[in-house]
């Protein structure tokens, strides 16, 4: 998708501190983090939102990769978030479907 941002982050046309990548997902970390830890999970292929998602593999092999991130970064022990904000009410910004991966502190709820 040539205006999306996402697709942009996985086509490396913007810079990003890429975590973790494989032929289907990327993970990154958000240019604005909520949290010590705050990572995004993408699919390398663009899909807007969760309304969108027909692949449910997709969407345990990203739940599964966030928890792998989780482990790696160490904050998976005391707790961690994922969160797939998703259209207007859902506080959707970007629509490339993302995972966000939040840890590193104590989070509260509800979320606002
Ligand atoms: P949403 O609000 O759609 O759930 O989350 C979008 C997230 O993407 C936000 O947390 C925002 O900080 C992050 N984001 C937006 N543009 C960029 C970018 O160009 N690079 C990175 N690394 N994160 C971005
Ligand atoms: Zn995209």
């Amino acid at each position: 998708m040539a205006d999306c941002v996402f697709c942009k982050v996985v086509a490396g046309e913007i810079p990003a501190a890429i975590v973790k990548r494989t032929d289907r997902l990327l993970a990154f970390r958000d240019i604005n983090p909520q949290a010590p830890a705050h990572m995004l999970v993408i699919p390398t292929q663009h899909v807007a939102s969760l309304e969108q998602v027909g692949d449910g593999a997709l969407l345990g092999e990203m739940v599964l990769f966030a928890r792998e991130l989780a482990r790696a970064a160490g904050i998976a022990e005391r707790g961690y978030r994922v969160v797939i904000n998703t259209n207007p009410d859902g506080g959707q910004t970007v629509y490339h479907l993302h995972l966000h991966v939040l840890g590193g502190r104590s989070l509260t709820w509800p979320p606002g």
